[in-house]
């Protein structure tokens, strides 16, 4: 069972104290890391389509800005907590730094389950939450992008309502707003597969350095999402096939592994991979303990805790999803000697391309999709380098290693810049 008593921000704190030790990050620099700058809860109205008006709860957490404006997405959950988004937003600030991208942290969400929600709605909640974060969000303060449960569509009607809020004449100026928008209204090309395609970049390190070769591998996948499916569908591409994978509704099985076009099409029309033909219904328990060579986590946090780490029977981890392990779960993996590549690291890859997406909006250009790959590989192959050199240098866990890298840049940066006034 994972942890019921899992607190996601002070896990995340537990590393940032490791981390923050290692560097040497002075205590007035600690303290202000510790907790995010800002913290915006807002409870808006919204019409149903049968004419009633239900309240909605939403946040958007403000972890740091001082290398650049807050970043980070948007989750429409309902386990959506404050606690949560306190730790996810944290972990933006150390992805960005850690990549050296020009962006801060922030997080944010709405507390609902959008299954239950006809397109009509999940518009109206859009927009009316959009209306009431107004100037708290910003292509130069705060630029939201897709998470859990919201998409390139989510992030249209965003930008859509922003720049209804302001001057005709600067309308078109607040297309960087949100990023992982669709192509036709300013997203990016590459931005949809970017966070699997990041990870896999990692995982095709980790196997140069370990002489592991990809070809006739196979993989399990938890969560089948935008991360998940994507994640099967480029490992595909260098011969590792998913033989098990599961949602929310369920996991299956097929030893022969799943067509990853045609599960993400079922995905698609169904919302999950419930009544899929192929493969062989499991259960949970089954599913972490099917032998495989790579596992990714690409679902929610807290989902691997001692029992599954006991159980998993493969050779690496890599974390798709933010915060998947709890720290019995990482005890026991590391223990067993199965290397984790950490989130911070591992999923980089979405907000490394939103930046792109970010650069191409405000110069009113568009990359093709070789140049955004291109980018996306070198930044990546980068930072796993990076990470992987300290790790080694200092003899700590991958994970250790990346807080490490990006508090070095944050630390530095406050010792140049100072406390105001
Ligand atoms: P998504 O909504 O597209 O997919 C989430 C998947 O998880 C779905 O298949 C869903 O059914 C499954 N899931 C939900 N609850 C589950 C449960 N209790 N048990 C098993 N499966 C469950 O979301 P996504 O964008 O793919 O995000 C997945 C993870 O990756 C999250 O942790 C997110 O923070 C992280 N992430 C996403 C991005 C991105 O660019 N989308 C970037 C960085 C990190």
């Amino acid at each position: 069972m994972t942890d019921e008593k899992y607190e996601f921000f002070r896990v995340v704190q537990g590393y940032l104290d490791e981390a923050a030790t290692m560097v040497g990050v002075p205590p007035h620099v600690r303290a202000m890391l510790a907790q995010p700058k800002n913290e915006l809860i807002i409870h808006f109205p919204v019409r149903m389509d049968d004419g009633t008006m239900k309240m909605f709860k939403g946040y958007r957490i403000q972890h740091n800005n001082l290398l650049g404006p807050y970043k980070g997405g948007l989750r429409f959950h309902e386990s959506v907590s404050l606690d949560d988004l306190k730790a996810l937003s944290s972990m933006m600030t150390w992805k960005c730094a850690l990549m050296q991208i020009p962006f801060g942290g922030a997080k944010g969400g709405v507390k609902f389950d959008p299954r239950k929600y006809s397109e009509a709605e999940m518009m109206r909640i859009t927009r009316r939450f959009t209306h009431a974060l107004g100037n708290n969000i910003g292509p130069n303060y705060d630029i939201p992008a897709p998470d859990m449960g919201t998409n390139s569509q989510t992030m249209v009607w965003i930008m859509d309502t922003y720049m209804n809020s302001v001057d005709h004449s600067a309308k078109n100026a607040q297309r960087a707003v949100v990023t992982g928008k669709t192509l036709t209204c300013g997203g990016s090309p590459g931005r949809t597969k970017a966070t699997a395609q990041g990870a896999i970049h990692c995982l095709t390190e980790w196997a140069k350095d370990n002489r592991f070769d990809l070809e006739g591998k196979t993989a399990i996948i938890q969560g089948f999402g935008n991360v998940g499916s994507h994640a099967a569908n480029i490992l595909a591409k260098l011969g590792v096939s998913t033989i098990a994978t599961g949602d929310h509704t369920g996991y299956k099985r097929s030893t022969e592994g799943f067509n990853g076009h045609k599960l993400s099409e079922h995905v698609r029309r169904h919302g999950s991979i419930e009544g899929y033909e192929g493969g062989e219904d499991i259960s949970r328990e089954e599913f972490f303990a099917t032998k495989a060579d790579i596992f990714i986590p690409a679902a929610l946090e807290n989902q691997v805790g001692a029992a599954e780490a006991e159980a998993l029977d493969c050779s690496v981890v890599i974390e798709g999803a933010n915060g998947p392990l709890n720290p019995s779960g990482e005890k026991v993996l590391a223990a067993r000697g199965i290397p984790v590549i950490p989130d911070v690291l591992a999923n980089s890859g979405g907000v490394t391309v939103s930046y792109y997406e970010w650069v191409q909006n405000l110069r009113s250009e568009t990359w093709d999709l070789e140049e955004v790959d291109r980018r996306l590989e070198k930044a990546m192959k980068t930072a796993y380098r990076r990470v992987n050199f300290y790790a080694q240098e200092k003899g700590c866990s991958l994970r250790i290693a990346a807080y490490s890298l990006a508090l070095e840049s944050l630390k530095q940066a406050y010792a140049e810049r100072g406390i105001f006034p």
